[in-house]
């Protein structure tokens, strides 16, 4: 079972991830974007440590509705909003419980990425972060290894689409040949995910 702790390293893993690669997640936010995206996830998953050691919220839907709220609050761009709803409704799903199973985390995280297209419209192939985060959930049955797996493979597979959601879309097919910047951070989520298992 996983109980806050587990989510609380998940979200430590991925801030620390987020700061590492702030610059690469930039450069590919600048071929076809604004280049802000490390900046984006590394505001963001840095004002989500904070938060949690302030309030340090003890159940699991509160560590990751926590995490949500404030990724919306800090982050100005696309993603903000997007990776916020990801977390918000992922940890609503968990209600009050103590401890979660992997089998309601992934149902919960199948939540969060529903609430994710709804709110962005994008569906998978559109070069989006839903490009890693649809595998990682649809392997999240098979352990965090195959989620984390699956979640690289998806954001390498983002780079021959052409985009059809967020800025990158306004380039055409001059999109085409680069890798999606949120789809790459959602991997970094995916593996701090699996980070936190280990
Ligand atoms: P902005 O584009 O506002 O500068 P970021 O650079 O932080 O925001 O994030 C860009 C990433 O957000 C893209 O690489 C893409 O993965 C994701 N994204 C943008 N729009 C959407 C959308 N409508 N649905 C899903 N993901 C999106
Ligand atoms: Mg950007
Ligand atoms: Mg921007």
């Amino acid at each position: 079972m996983l109980d806050a702790d587990f989510f609380r390293r998940w979200m430590t893993a991925t801030a620390t991830s987020m700061n590492r690669e702030a610059e690469r997640l930039t450069a590919l936010d600048s071929a076809i974007g604004d280049a802000d995206h490390g900046s984006n996830m590394q505001r963001g998953f840095s004002a989500v440590r904070a938060a949690l050691e302030e309030e340090a919220p003890d159940t699991p839907g509160a560590v990751l509705t926590l995490a949500g709220r404030r990724l919306i609050s800090t982050v100005g761009g696309a993603s903000g909003p997007l990776y916020g709803t990801l977390l918000r409704r992922a940890g609503k799903a968990f209600g009050d419980a103590a401890e979660v199973s992997e089998k309601q985390l992934a149902e919960a995280l199948r939540a969060g990425v529903d609430g994710v297209m709804a709110l962005g419209g994008a569906a998978p192939g559109d070069k989006t972060m839903i490009d890693a985060l649809v595998p990682a959930v649809d392997a999240l049955g098979d352990g965090f290894a195959a989620a984390r797996a699956a979640a690289e493979e998806g954001a390498v597979a983002t780079t021959p689409l052409q985009a059809r959601k967020g800025r990158a879309s306004y380039l055409g097919e001059r999109s085409i040949g680069h890798q999606d910047p949120g789809a790459t951070s959602s991997a970094l989520l995916i593996a701090g995910l699996a980070e936190a298992a280990t």
